[in-house]
């Protein structure tokens, strides 16, 4: 029986679920882009992103997806030749180290696995092998969303200290911005890249660059940058149209606006346990359905599960039905395995990923849950029983 009539869930790890709130402050007549309303109203993004960001560093934003931030952020600080070390832990790593050597870096890409975080011994052998200090950047995802593994980029932070290597610390927030705990100057983060339609709940199109004191000095530094990236004078405009490099994206700063009004409103350490709590609920039923030792969460360590989304694996190509499942009869999108196999070999069907970033709540987790729990009934997929029971139990807390 097909019961998807009614409001429909794209629960898939961006974009992710826009509130209400945020698109009817987006429903609004072109706005005058002469007028000093503008510019307040983008002096105030910058200083609000700084606050979800926990920085007191700077802020350029553009109008991007998450790709152009980071190219953004290695056109500022790199010229061909340099060296840069990417951290892999799943698809997005490699995807930003693909965007360095495209730009003529050398890039030396360290690959951890598609199911655990960067470990750390290895890590520091990587630094100290570089005696000479030739490695200008090491670039690494906070939270990988195709695997879902989180990496700790307080100790990382920690390793390049003790080492006392000089390397700028790059890190990618696109997926755990605004879901996952992240503290940028707390934790020594040079280079942040973030995005807006992850955690931040605001249609894609706004990529953000944050950057320290530290790299600012290397972007002063540079002989030449590419003008439409330059993050210079979007962070410290002297007229409005610097902010965006040419017309403002007037309807996505409405949009904006209210997402960090309501982020804030809620509060940083709101937001973070909020997530935590849901992504626990979550766990707490994969846990479950695992009994049956044919579905899996991806990642085993807690500490290494990203509280933005998770990755779930069963036997091709139960993945694929799973999710043909929920959306055809329920009215709810997951996500599809991202970069775990090649799209040709049959075995990219037995994943699912549940984004649960941003505007979510606790009673769509359950009904995320409820619906899953559903599928594999209706599928015959062999599963533990009280999956939900767990959950509830979770949210109880
Ligand atoms: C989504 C995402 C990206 C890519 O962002 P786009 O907006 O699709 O360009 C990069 N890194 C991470 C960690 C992401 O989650």
């Amino acid at each position: 029986m097909n019961l998807s009539q009614g409001r429909s869930y794209l629960a898939i790890p961006g974009p992710s679920v826009m509130p209400d709130e945020v698109l009817n402050a987006m429903h609004h007549a072109a706005p005058n882009i002469y007028g000093s309303a503008l510019n307040d109203l983008a002096a105030s993004l910058a200083r609000d992103l700084k606050k979800v960001a926990r920085t007191e560093g700077q802020v350029a934003m553009y109008i991007s997806n998450g790709h152009g931030a980071w190219e953004a952020a290695l056109a500022n600080l790199f010229t061909p030749g340099d060296k840069v070390l990417v951290l892999a832990t799943g698809r997005f790593g490699h995807g930003w180290g693909e965007m360095a050597t495209a730009l003529g870096l050398e890039v030396q890409v360290e690959d951890f696995g598609k199911s655990s975080a960067v470990d750390m011994d290895r890590f520091r052998a990587l630094l100290q092998s570089d005696s000479s200090h030739g490695i200008k950047a090491v670039l690494v995802p906070h939270v990988d969303t195709s695997t879902s593994v989180r990496n700790d980029v307080a100790a990382m932070r920690a390793t390049l200290d003790e080492l006392k290597h000089p390397a700028l610390f790059m890190v990618d927030c696109i997926a755990s911005l605004g879901c996952d705990r992240f503290e940028m100057d707390a934790w020594g983060v040079d280079v942040m890249v973030s995005a807006c339609q992850k955690g931040l709940m605001v249609p894609p199109g706004l990529g953000f660059v944050f950057y320290s004191d530290k790299a600012a000095a290397i972007r002063a530094s540079m002989e030449r940058v590419s003008k439409y990236w330059d993050w210079q004078p979007r962070s410290d405009p002297k007229v409005f149209y610097q902010f965006f490099g040419g017309t403002a994206p007037t309807h996505h700063m409405f949009g904006l606006r209210k997402a960090l009004d309501m982020i804030l409103e809620e509060g940083m350490e709101h937001v973070w346990k909020r997530h935590e709590m849901l992504a626990n609920a979550i766990w707490a039923a994969c846990k479950k359905w695992s009994d049956s030792n044919v579905l899996w969460l991806n990642v085993d360590k807690i500490e290494s599960r990203s509280n933005a989304v998770t990755l779930i694996n069963l036997n091709a190509p139960d993945g694929a039905r799973v999710r043909d499942w929920v959306e055809r009869t329920a009215g709810l999108t997951l996500g599809i395995g991202l970069g775990m196999e090649s799209t040709e070999d049959p075995n990219a069907d037995g994943y699912f990923r549940i984004g649960h970033m941003g505007h979510v709540n606790a009673h769509m987790i359950l009904g995320v849950l409820g619906t899953i729990d559903a599928a594999l009934k209706a599928l015959d997929i062999p599963h533990g029983e009280g999956a939900l029971e767990a959950a509830a139990r979770e949210l109880s807390r």
